[in-house]
């Protein structure tokens, strides 16, 4: 079985005036995270993770920052995109992915399981596939003051390998050799 492992990063900035997308979903907040996109660095920290996994550029080159068309986009849809487009086209699927949000406030840990369920859905894999976890910064660095959010995710996936069952393929050859 052919498996390949990926990781992926991401950070945004947290703002006032913005609604909070994270893991998927939408997090009663003050603030929010700055993004071309809706800023969730969990749906882009897992896709960069799959593009990672098969060695492809990462998430800005499919999605750049300048295109219009992305502006304030929904970040499960990049998400389901990617999956599909590059890695469900190319025959692999996801064994297992981990997160780990670091995020000093809002408290993440009451929402972790809808976040589980809601990107189980958009990659179609059962929520014991994929492992979101959530910790402070103990208050240090830009994410411990509560400037910023950011995401660590790693993936696994395998190589679908497509069984042919074994059958006698009658290829005339058979009947032209015992003519001769
Ligand atoms: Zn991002």
């Amino acid at each position: 079985m052919e498996l390949r492992i990926g990781n992926g990063y991401d950070i945004h900035r947290l703002i006032f005036g913005r609604k909070l997308f994270i893991g998927g979903i939408e997090i009663p907040f003050e603030k929010g995270l700055l993004g071309h996109s809706d800023g969730d660095c969990v749906c882009h920290s897992i896709t960069d993770a799959l593009l990672g996994a098969l060695a492809l550029a990462n998430i800005g080159q499919f999605f750049p920052n300048e295109d219009p068309e992305t502006n304030g986009m929904d970040s499960k849809q990049i998400l389901k995109t990617i999956h599909e487009r590059e890695i469900l086209s190319r025959s692999y699927s996801i064994i297992n992915i981990d997160s780990t949000i670091i995020a000093q406030e809002p408290k993440l840990a009451p929402h972790i399981e809808k976040m589980r369920t809601t990107l189980g859905e958009i990659l179609n894999i059962s929520s014991d596939c994929l492992g979101i976890k959530a910790t402070t910064n103990e208050g240090l660095d830009s994410i411990g003051q509560g400037e910023a959010i950011a995401c660590y995710s790693v993936c696994l996936l395998k190589k679908i390998e497509i069984k042919i069952p074994d059958k006698n393929i009658f290829t005339g050859n058979e009947n032209f050799n015992a003519k001769l």
